[in-house]
């Protein structure tokens, strides 16, 4: 279980608590609504700019509720300006981190020179030219991860907290300042099905048409496989989409790389993938770091495209993006070996199949990376990519995407 946090204040996306307070005071529900439609809808910051909102309401909000928990306490740009990494402190002073990537290349113009960077910011030198452009938003679940895989940097964290469903929605808040936030990926730090309920309670207010009104199949919850939530979701939420960090083709494999296949074995697992496919009708979109030499061989290729080959999935190929940490002794695939893989997944098991592309390396977006670098040297460069999640999103998603990247995941 992860620590305990403690909270006060509350923030006023902690719906349901409002929504019990107001049933407490006799605050008519259209009331609850027309304050998430001016907070979400007209970016209000005062609840006097709503019309006609009960002063009862005005007054228990002001006194027990306040519009940001959180705030962005570091922001980079990467060169290219396709990804924009945040990272946000939470009110007891943990941290965790959002990815905002585009799907167009920005157009970005030098900062002004009066653009003060706000504490533990480094001033950028590039700032967007104040076109909205649609973006995709990876997003934080937890504060570190229990799961310790192998290969990733959240992962030797280990688990700090959970994330309330108010502060999973406030990143989202914080990326809208940003851009158009049209995709969401849970692929930042954590697991999110280890947060079900916050996870999925802010899923629902994101989803929800009267607000932020995501798509549903645009949101995308990626987990490592927590067997009875998965089926949950299937359940809860249909139409949102699913990730599987899948990353080995068999049991043993499996097990060296994400420790929890130990208590969710790889057949079970496919068979709770199976179960969520026919319950929602939903390709499945598989996700594989590859690591060189130990599950990019050709034999991994050939299990790979029969484990998945009657199945309905795309495979997201993630080349292995470097993290700092002395115990980690993985090595990236060359592009060779990363284009063999896909190239035989899709030829001679006819698996649909995209390849993570490196972008933003400059701003360090790896799964919990961007956090560690930032709390040990805030400011300078780390070496990390991006993902191309917009690909994987779209329905016409490229072969192999010379798009964003999310490294984050
Ligand atoms: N816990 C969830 C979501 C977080 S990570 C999950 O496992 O799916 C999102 C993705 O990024 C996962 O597929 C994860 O394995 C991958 N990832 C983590 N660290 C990485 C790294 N250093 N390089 C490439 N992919 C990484």
């Amino acid at each position: 279980m992860p620590p305990k946090r403690v909270l006060n204040p509350q923030s006023i996306f902690d719906q349901a608590s409002v929504e019990e307070a107001f049933e407490e005071l006799k605050i008519r529900p259209q009331h609850l609504h027309s304050l998430y439609s001016n907070l979400i809808l007209r970016s209000a910051t005062d609840y006097d700019e709503i019309v006609d909102f009960p002063k009862k309401a005005k007054d228990y909000l002001s006194q027990n509720y306040v519009l940001s928990t959180s705030k962005v306490i570091h922001k980079k740009v990467s060169k290219s300006g396709d990804t924009i990494k945040l990272v946000v402190r939470l009110q007891d002073g943990l941290e965790v981190e959002s990815v905002i990537m585009f799907y167009e290349p920005l157009s970005l113009k030098p900062a002004p020179e009066n653009d003060e960077a706000s504490e533990g910011e480094t001033k950028p030198k590039l700032v967007a030219d104040g076109t909205s452009r649609r973006a995709t938003l990876c997003i934080s679940s937890q504060v570190g991860c229990q799961m310790a895989c192998t290969f990733c940097a959240t992962g030797t964290m280990g688990i700090q907290g959970n994330l309330t469903a108010a502060e999973i929605v406030e990143q989202l808040m914080h990326a809208r300042k940003e851009a158009d936030i049209r995709n969401v990926v849970f692929m930042g730090m954590g697991e999110p099905l280890n947060n079900y309920k916050n996870v999925t309670q802010a899923v629902k207010l994101m989803i929800d048409s009267r607000y932020f009104g995501l798509k549903p199949s645009r949101v995308t919850v990626s987990t490592v496989g927590v067997i009875p939530y998965i089926l949950k979701l299937a359940t809860d939420l249909p139409k949102v989409s699913l990730a599987l960090s899948l990353h080995a083709p068999n049991q043993e494999i499996r097990e060296q790389l994400v420790p929890s296949a130990r208590s969710y074995r790889l057949d079970k697992l496919m068979g709770a993938i199976d179960t969520y496919q026919e319950k929602t009708g939903n390709k499945v979109f598989i996700e594989y770091v590859l690591l060189s030499g130990v599950n990019d061989l050709p034999e991994h290729i050939d299990e790979l495209g029969e484990l998945l080959r009657d199945r309905d999935v795309t495979v997201n190929l993630i080349p292995w993006n470097p993290i700092y940490s002395p115990e980690i002794e993985f090595s990236a695939p060359g592009a060779e070996s990363t284009e063999y893989f896909k190239n035989t997944l899709k030829n001679k098991y006819n698996i649909r199949c995209t390849v993570r592309q490196e972008k933003g390396q400059d701003v360090s977006g790896a799964c919990g990376q961007l956090v560690l670098e930032t709390q040990a040297q805030r400011g300078a460069n780390a070496d990390c990519g991006t993902a191309d999640i917009e690909d994987l999103m779209s329905p016409g998603a490229r072969e192999v995407s010379p798009a964003p990247k999310c490294n984050i995941q």
